[in-house]
């Protein structure tokens, strides 16, 4: 999904995903094609990423246990799959899930890991989010994610096996309930959506501000680090690229701004602005949730 054009198919399923409404369930419609299968893979030495069946999801295996960052599209299958993965390269039982923020792709199996006995761990805000869901129409029965265990502000420690797991929430970005993961000793983050291989998805919604995106990329490049997993994507990013990912954020922004600046109307600012260098927004991406959105956080009124 990275930079090559992606077939028709998941094009449309892509669109689909990125155009749900947020606090909705970004679950496909019923005649789209299933998600890519999981596959599991080393970033480092007790570290993996699994992608495939909803956002990535990424697994720190210590002597004591396993601490996983977000668990996969809601259903039994989709834990399933990611639990058959995991076990792939690891025995130990899972111990702690953070989840990265309150989207279903990401969060829609918490309640299993629950039930299996870790310690489910999410920014403050993220239970509010979970209040707004509602179910897809083509999902109806479908619930909210279960909550989070044990919630924080700004840092949370986790020590497990001698390792040491620090979360922390920036500044409001992809939503107003990020959470970035760092792992000191391999020298490695877990971002959830403040970075995706296809393109940032502005949840407005759920309290996104590309500012504060910017804000918290700048704080995660101070810490230490040189490989970091994306919420979408199947490859780490480099520092290089996460440098680059934030400028494009900027350039966004700072067009945005000078349209409204030139009094541009909030009706014609996502045809005004300059975005093929950027990346290839899907088809009904910039919906009215986005545009309204982007348009008041450059200065709109
Ligand atoms: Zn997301």
């Amino acid at each position: 999904m990275r930079l090559r054009p992606v077939p028709a198919a998941a094009a449309a399923l892509l669109a689909l995903v990125l155009a749900a409404p947020a606090g909705q369930a970004q679950t496909p419609a019923a005649a789209a094609p299933p998600p890519a299968p999981q596959a599991i893979k080393a970033v480092k030495p007790g570290l993996f990423m699994v992608t495939g069946g909803g956002g990535n999801t990424t697994v720190r295996v210590t002597s004591a246990g396993l601490i996983v960052v977000d668990g996969k599209n809601p259903g039994q299958t989709f834990y399933d799959d990611l639990m058959a993965q995991i076990r792939t390269v690891s025995p130990q039982p899972v111990k702690y899930l953070v989840v990265t923020h309150h989207h279903a792709d990401h969060s829609g199996n918490t309640g299993r890991f629950l039930a299996a006995g870790a310690k489910v761990v999410a920014q403050r805000n993220l239970p509010a989010e979970l209040d707004k869901f509602t179910p897809p129409a083509n999902n109806p029965t479908l619930t909210a994610p279960a909550r989070p265990d044990v919630t924080y502000a700004q840092t949370y420690t986790i020590g497990l096996g001698g390792k040491t797991v620090r979360l922390m929430h920036f500044a409001a970005a992809h939503t107003d309930a990020d959470t970035i993961v760092y792992f000191p000793d391999l020298k490695a983050v877990s971002t959830g959506d403040e970075l995706n291989a296809a393109n940032p998805n502005f949840d407005y919604a759920g309290g996104a501000s590309i500012a504060g995106w910017i804000t918290s990329l700048d704080d995660t490049l101070k810490l230490d680090w040189d490989q970091a997993i994306p919420g979408h994507g199947a490859e780490p990013f480099t520092r290089a690229q996460v440098v680059a990912f934030r400028g494009k954020l900027a350039t966004l922004l700072d067009r945005a701004r000078a349209q409204v600046k030139a009094s541009t109307p909030k009706d014609k600012l996502v045809a005004s602005l300059k975005l093929d260098d950027l990346w290839p927004f899907p088809a009904g991406f910039w919906n009215a949730m986005r545009t309204d959105g982007l348009y008041a956080e450059a200065g709109g009124k």
